[in-house]
């Protein structure tokens, strides 16, 4: 199977056994039943803001362009408080 996206950081749902999903383009990927096997990621060179999308070079506050990191309300605590975010 070979699929592509933005790539956020992982989800689960609660449970036994609890469930993991890689999330591409914010659609939930199904990956608990390759705990075990070997995966391949490989990057397209593309690098987009997790809120608006735009082409960026280098992220911010884990996935954020510079603005939506500086301007942002969820981001407001990020520069004095990095571990919240
Ligand atoms: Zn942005």
């Amino acid at each position: 199977m070979k699929i592509s996206g933005q790539l956020r950081k992982m989800t689960h749902e609660a449970g036994t056994p609890i469930r993991y999903f890689l999330s591409l383009d914010e659609k939930p990927v199904p990956i608990t039943a390759q705990v075990g096997n070997e995966i391949s990621l490989r990057f397209l060179g593309t690098i987009t803001c997790v809120e608006c999308g735009r082409k960026i070079k280098k992220t911010y506050n884990q996935g954020y362009c510079f603005p939506c990191a500086r301007d942002l309300p969820e981001n407001a605590m990020c520069s004095v408080r990095p571990e919240l975010c």
